[in-house]
């Protein structure tokens, strides 16, 4: 029987009954770059780090195991992951991506893909019908559900036989649901994308990202590339991210419940125009990401009466920080305007529904209550011209 994913956090199956690393519970962290060889020809199994680290291999072991892939690769960020993934293609081909990605992805497709001979078409995943974009220079389709910061859900069920009809690769960066509540390779796709910046670290003190596949040939390629390029965890990151990857169910749990409380706070809120959470039945999507995944996560966008209300509400929280970046323990918003989709243009970003009194929160785990304490206050001074 295969294990439950709370278990998969904290052990690897095929590592248990031994006794190396002196029984160490807590995975030891190999602060080496280099390993000395027992004879010609010989090796222990490492080389050098950019190839593989044992502190490293253990992370990539438990996020393989956790996305149900055959190989995880580790980087040192997200984007650095993205950017590898990027090398799989030569110039002339074409990728379709969604229109609502993570700003830093969109800037690197956009800004230094396409001048290195990538092209992108960027659509609507969600609602439009991918087969009329696909050329014969078409090798891949590249989404993000939820997407960041509209929420728009895909169905990646849908999407992948989309792919595999027309031999395409389907990438899915799943940061948002993070392998607790969403495993997009079972679901079809090839390549599974992640900021282990958020939710995985969970704790707002590292960058890391990741690559996950359960295609061998896939996996042949991004090591190749991985070694070529170096863009490896360092060790102690690596450490950093296994530790945060022991409590992640708990914290997914308690964050989405934070989340879906919060939701209904700002229910009774006037100055709240819209708010965008895939939990809310009747939100687009809703029943796709109920058939998909295994909860709605704990990212959640509203749309405030006026620019200057979201601007005050920047202004005026304390516990509560302004910040970029999600899925860590402490709750953040952030002004997507300016912050994680300052560089895409303006026109794109409107289209898509990212106004200037748009703000996205990242709900943490902090008790429910000061959450709602610390808004309601913020929002009661700004109404009262405070
Ligand atoms: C943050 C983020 C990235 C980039 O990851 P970094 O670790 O910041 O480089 C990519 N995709 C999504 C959805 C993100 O939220």
């Amino acid at each position: 029987m295969s294990r439950g994913i709370n278990t998969k956090c904290l052990h690897l199956e095929e590592e248990e009954g031994r006794t190396e690393h002196y029984g160490a519970i807590s995975y030891p962290i190999y602060q080496t770059a280099t390993y000395a060889h027992p004879g010609v020809g010989q090796s222990t199994g490492y080389d050098y780090n950019r190839v593989s680290n044992p502190t490293r291999d253990h992370l990539e072991k438990i996020l393989a195991s956790l996305e149900g892939g055959t190989d995880a690769l580790a980087f040192s960020s997200g984007m650095a992951a993205v950017t590898l993934l990027m090398e799989m293609f030569k110039p002339g081909d074409h990728i379709i991506a969604d229109a609502d990605l993570y700003g830093g992805s969109i800037r690197l497709f956009k800004q230094i893909n396409e001048k290195n001979g990538l092209k992108f078409t960027s659509i609507d995943c969600h609602k439009e019908d991918i087969r009329s974009y696909i050329t014969e220079d078409t090798k891949a389709i590249y989404i993000e559900t939820p997407t960041n910061p509209m929420m728009n859900i895909t169905d990646i069920e849908t999407t992948a036989k989309i792919a595999h009809d027309n031999g395409l690769l389907l990438v899915v960066d799943n940061t948002f649901m993070s392998p607790y509540f969403q495993n997009p390779l079972a679901l079809g796709a090839d390549i599974v994308v992640h900021s282990g910046t958020k939710y995985l670290g969970g704790h707002n003190d590292t960058l890391a990202g990741f690559l996950v596949t359960d295609r061998d040939d896939v996996s042949e390629k991004l090591r190749f590339l991985y070694k070529t390029t170096g863009s490896c965890l360092s060790p102690f990151d690596s450490y950093l991210v296994l530790r945060g990857i022991k409590t992640l169910g708990l914290r997914m749990e308690r964050a989405q419940e934070n989340a879906l409380a919060l939701v209904d706070w700002l229910k009774t809120r006037k100055s709240v125009k819209k708010i965008i959470y895939p939990g809310i039945p009747g939100n687009p999507g809703y029943e796709i990401q109920k058939k998909q995944a295994r909860g709605f996560g704990a990212m959640l966008t509203i749309e405030l009466e006026s620019r200057e209300y979201a601007l005050k509400i920047l202004e005026k929280v304390r516990m509560i920080k302004y910040a970029e970046s999600l899925g860590g323990v402490e709750t953040l918003i952030t002004y997507p305007t300016t912050q994680t989709h300052a560089d895409v243009p303006k026109e794109i970003r409107e289209k898509n529904g990212i106004t200037d009194s748009v703000l996205r929160i990242s709900v943490g785990i902090e008790d429910k209550e000061d959450l709602i304490a610390e808004l309601s206050k913020v929002f009661d001074d700004i109404e009262a011209g405070r």
